[in-house]
């Protein structure tokens, strides 16, 4: 709204004053910013008056998982909707929050919005099917025991930010894109700390003369930056999906959950879930060497015609149809979970996959061929993955790892001797292809015969499945937990709300699609709450015009200390802690390995701070900026993974914890060095009843406190119309509030 330029330590620096500053342009910050402008219409403002009261600022209107990513269909979960099959908040619910770590009040109002916000994303523009009667489709999606997943393509969530973008334009909304968020201004302290703003480079002016900042102060803070994406070296989160988690911890927000990434397959080159249809369709899995160049066409070999391994065939007791069956259950069993790899099901496959790539090979689907028993001499088991204590320091064990030689080890199990066969799969595969209308003799024509846009996604992609492999690997996708929330998604800190995967509403296991449900529902929560009950005014931070100058004087003398000759470059920090994050907080992890990771992690923030980085020209202030707050981020998830592996978690959600006196993996399945078989320790359910926090504290060794607090409950007093009537009109429906 105001606008105004004041000189800080030699920098001008550019304040901007809104009700409320929404950071994120995906799905989830869009949509808060559509409702909160029609609250505020509703509550009598004007166009031009309720327009001018919200800013969305965001490092990039086309970057974030909701605008970059998708899968062969990408899944919204909603209440269902078929005409014929009934389906409730409660039980809908009940699914959210099945696997546990879930809280109750925030699954039931995920649960009672999503058909609002489901029918606010139709009126908005997405294009989700309806039959010829209107009612939308449904199709089973994973952790779904009905049909409430639908979708409107590979690109669902990039309909859905563009259709909310389109709204908020009409509604003359401002945008402030190019907006790198470097700092998080907070006032007061204790109960009464707020955040006020967000200080941004503008990431335009980095080639330019001039660096331009901009501050954006608000009475409510929404947060919605997504995911750290970059955490990962083994990412399927697209490029530059940064975060800002590290910088929420230090402004004092609390995180949940942290420790429930989900992992699962997905392409490399373009980054992509391989979900849905790519799996049903049953391509080949094999894998090449690093170093195959010859990969041009699916089926080549190198050289010597040999080096293509059906890796998976022998893990699978010697049945072509058992393994078959499980490729195609990968199909919506989509992220890896470990209650689903023994006695042979679909998530051995992540785990066969992740162990070839750690001995240094690679993955492809291919398309081209059904899946094949291959050359069993060729088939040796030999797990890439071990322990930290058997490795270097930070060291993945990865192409320097020597590959198991032809017959270098006895064989447990035999390979299938039996060729592909369309109708020896297992009933649930058959029967679904079948009705598909999917029984052809090639997975590029069983594709093609499903989901002719999958194709097309990797063909606008410069990736022809017609024609070559695909690379695949077991990624970091996203993350079940973020920032704790109450009902009405509002963090620890009052007046800052958090939404969209920044925000930790999930537990240990999620609905595939929920996620998008869930940043939509709680944008529409936060607005409504906002407007309610903080109201549309300006906020006056005059009273604490010195503290916000001091924040900025600090932040612009360690824009300086970014310049450091001799220190570390930013980017090579990154790299080190993805590295770190994907070896010991992947979907494999050891408490030794953790400990260890955590207390590098600690050194690695402790010198930058110390030390500075080595960013000399202007253009890499970005990195350095995302450098210094993704460490701190990777102590917080660290420090969560080895304080729940201490409570004696075991293997849950999407992640296997390796132990010693566990149960076997598969008899196949061994440690690297040792050549022992890898047991992993199963869950320990005793654990669903609660959630573990994190909470920045700069005086503790690690930096971080944890605190494992009790799930809240649903509410369950529904009352008589009229009392709940006169509750709504006296506003004490915002006034039942836990925090
Ligand atoms: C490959 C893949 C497939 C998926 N499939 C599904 C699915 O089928 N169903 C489902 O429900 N979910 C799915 N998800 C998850 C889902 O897409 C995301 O959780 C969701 O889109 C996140 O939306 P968001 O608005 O919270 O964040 P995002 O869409 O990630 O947006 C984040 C915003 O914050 C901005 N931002 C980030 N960092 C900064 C910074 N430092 N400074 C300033 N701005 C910043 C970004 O530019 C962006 O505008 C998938 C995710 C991936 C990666």
């Amino acid at each position: 709204m105001g606008v105004e330029n004041r000189q800080t330590a030699n920098q001008t620096v550019t304040f901007h004053c809104y009700n409320t500053v929404i950071v994120g342009s995906g799905a989830a910050g869009m949509n808060c910013a559509v409702h909160l402008y029609e609250f505020m219409r509703q509550k009598g403002f004007s166009q031009k008056e309720s327009a001018e009261r919200i800013v969305v600022v965001t490092r990039g209107l086309a970057l974030g998982a909701s605008r970059m990513s998708g899968s062969d269909k990408q899944t919204y979960y909603k209440m269902g909707t078929s005409p014929a099959v009934p389906d409730s908040a409660e039980e809908f619910a009940g699914t959210l929050t099945a696997a546990g770590c879930c809280h109750g009040d925030l699954a039931l109002a995920e649960a009672i919005g999503s058909l609002r916000e489901f029918y606010h994303l139709v009126q908005a523009g997405v294009p989700f099917p309806t039959d010829s009667m209107g009612s939308f489709v449904g199709y089973k999606t994973d952790h779904d025991p009905f049909e409430r997943a639908t979708s409107a393509g590979p690109k669902t969530s990039k309909f859905m930010s563009e259709c909310l973008q389109r709204q908020l334009e009409r509604y003359g909304v401002e945008i402030a894109d190019n907006q790198e968020v470097a700092h998080l201004l907070t006032v007061g302290s204790g109960r009464s700390r707020r955040i006020a703003g967000v200080v941004t480079v503008d990431r335009k002016s980095l080639y330019r003369v001039r660096l331009r900042i901009n501050v954006y102060l608000g009475a409510n803070i929404v947060l919605a930056a997504g995911g750290p994406g970059e955490l990962y070296e083994t990412s399927v989160y697209p490029k530059g999906q940064v975060g800002i988690h590290g910088l929420a911890f230090k402004a004092g927000l609390v995180g949940e959950n942290l420790t429930e990434s989900q992992f699962g397959l997905a392409s490399t080159k373009f980054r992509w879930n391989v979900s849905g249809t790519y799996m049903q369709a049953i391509p080949r899995i094999f894998s090449a060497p690093r170093a195959c160049v010859a990969l041009r066409r699916a089926g080549s070999t190198d050289a010597d015609g040999s080096d293509e391994r059906d890796f998976l065939a022998r893990h699978f007791g010697g049945s072509m149809s058992k393994m078959a069956t499980n490729i195609f259950l990968k199909g919506y069993q989509w992220p890896f979970d470990p209650q689903r790899i023994e006695n042979q099901q679909s998530s051995l496959i992540d785990l066969l996959v992740f162990n070839e790539t750690q001995k240094g090979r690679r993955v492809f689907l291919d398309f081209q061929h059904n899946p094949s028993a291959g050359s069993p001499k060729w088939d040796v088991g030999h797990s890439g993955w071990q322990p930290q204590a058997q490795l270097g320091d930070g060291q993945a064990p990865t192409a320097e790892q020597p590959s198991p030689s032809p017959g270098d080890e006895a064989h447990r199990m035999e390979p299938p001797t039996e060729t592909f066969n369309i109708e020896a799969l297992e009933p649930e595969a058959y029967q679904y292809l079948k009705r598909a209308g999917a029984l052809q003799d090639t997975p590029i024509d069983r594709l093609f015969a499903m989901n002719p846009p999958a194709i097309e996604i990797y063909k606008q992609n410069g990736i022809d499945l017609y024609a070559e492999p695909l690379e695949i690997a077991v990624c970091a996708q996203h993350n079940n937990g973020g920032f704790a929330v109450n009902k009405w998604w509002e963090s620890n800190i009052p007046g800052t709300f958090v939404i969209g995967e920044m925000a930790g509403t999930h537990g240990v296991k999620r609905p595939g699609g929920s996620a998008l449900n869930a940043g939509q529902v709680g944008g529409l929560r936060a607005a409504e709450y906002i407007v309610n009950v903080y109201g549309c005014e300006l906020p006056d931070y005059s009273a604490w015009e010195d503290e916000i100058t001091g924040q900025l004087d600090r932040l612009f003398t360690k824009f300086d200390k970014y310049r450091a000759v001799g220190s570390p470059m930013p980017k090579v920090m990154i790299q080190r802690i993805q590295k770190r994050m994907t070896l010991s907080a992947g979907l494999m992890r050891e408490s030794k390995t953790a400990r260890r990771a955590l207390k590098e992690a600690v050194e690695l923030y402790r010198l930058i701070q110390k030390n500075g980085l080595s960013a000399p020209g202007k253009r890499a202030l970005v990195w350095a900026i995302q450098a210094e707050h993704l460490a701190l981020t990777s102590i917080a998830y660290l420090k969560a993974i080895v304080e729940l592996l201490r409570q004696g978690s075991g293997s849950r959600g999407s992640h296997l914890v390796i132990a010693r006196d566990g149960v076997e993996i598969h008899p196949d399945i061994t440690a690297g060095t040792t050549g022992k078989v890898l047991k992993f320790k199963p869950e320990n359910p005793s654990l669903r009843d609660s959630v573990l926090r994190v909470e920045y504290d700069d005086s503790l060794p690690d930096m971080f406190r944890c605190e494992s607090v009790e799930l809240r409950s649903a509410p369950s007093d529904a009352k008589a119309f009229e009392p709940a009537w006169r509750d709504f009109r006296e506003g004490k429906i915002y006034r039942e509030n836990e925090r």
